[in-house]
């Protein structure tokens, strides 16, 4: 079993709930088991003219290769009537793999550690709650320097 951290995220259609229903999917996985949710921090889109966003990240213990556990939370995401258009639309569920224990994967369909969450507040704010400060990333930075260089701005924390 590895320490999996998944960042949530979701736009529209009740964004809250989306996350309690993606959470749910999680704790269904296979060889898996749901180790802690985050509280819910909403914020405005990075693009303008998109719908608030509402992210939270979980905590999973997996034995799942990684690609399988990509196929299975992208199953979740078209379960929860994700449409693929362009990068970044508005979007009822997206589900990244964060952190697979301290691996680091460059596949074509899979990198890890996911490549936007070191300068994202609404991802390391919320993995803050889960995962120790001391946590090393892969440029050698902890958590803690992360979340240093990233002010909570613009994040309000909203019970899950
Ligand atoms: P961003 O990656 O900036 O958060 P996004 O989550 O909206 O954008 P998606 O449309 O959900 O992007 O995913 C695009 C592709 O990214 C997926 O098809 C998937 O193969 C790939 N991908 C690469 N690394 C990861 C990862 N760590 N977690 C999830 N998907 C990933
Ligand atoms: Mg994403
Ligand atoms: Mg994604």
């Amino acid at each position: 079993m590895e320490r999996v951290y998944i960042g949530m995220g979701s736009n529209l259609a009740d964004p809250a709930d989306q996350l309690r229903s993606a959470v749910q999917a999680l704790a269904q996985l296979p060889d898996s088991r749901l180790i802690g949710v985050s509280a819910f921090y909403q914020s405005d889109s990075l693009l303008p003219g998109q719908p608030r966003y509402t992210n939270a990240v979980a905590a999973i213990d997996s034995s799942l290769a990684p690609l399988d556990l990509l196929d299975a939370l992208q199953a979740i995401e078209l379960d929860q009537g994700r449409e693929r258009q362009e990068r970044w639309g508005p979007r009822t569920l997206d589900l990244d793999i964060l952190l697979f224990g301290d691996r680091l994967i460059d596949e074509p369909r899979l990198k890890v550690p996911h490549y936007h969450m070191h300068a994202r507040p609404f991802v390391l704010y919320p993995l803050a709650e889960l995962a120790p400060a001391s946590l090393k990333l892969s440029d050698g930075r902890t958590l803690a320097q992360l979340l240093d260089d990233c002010p909570f701005i613009g994040l309000e924390r909203i019970p899950s």
